[in-house]
């Protein structure tokens, strides 16, 4: 194995594929709805779930 092959191994293994915020669920990034929160990005698997965090998140700011 070359050396340029061993890193892009090494590059697939450490992908790590967001999780749900509401459900935990690993999402496709293809799939993913993220939303900037300040300085981090939370992502979700779906609208569903994250209406139930806007839900969540305007009760907690009232
Ligand atoms: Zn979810």
């Amino acid at each position: 194995m070359t050396t340029k092959e061993r890193a892009k191994e090494k590059k697939e293994v450490e992908v790590v594929l967001p999780t749900c915020e509401i459900c935990m669920k690993e999402i496709p990034s293809s799939a993913a709805l993220s939303v900037e929160c300040g300085e981090y990005v939370q992502y979700f698997c779906g609208s569903d779930c994250y209406a139930r965090w806007k839900d969540k998140a305007d009760e907690a700011n009232k």
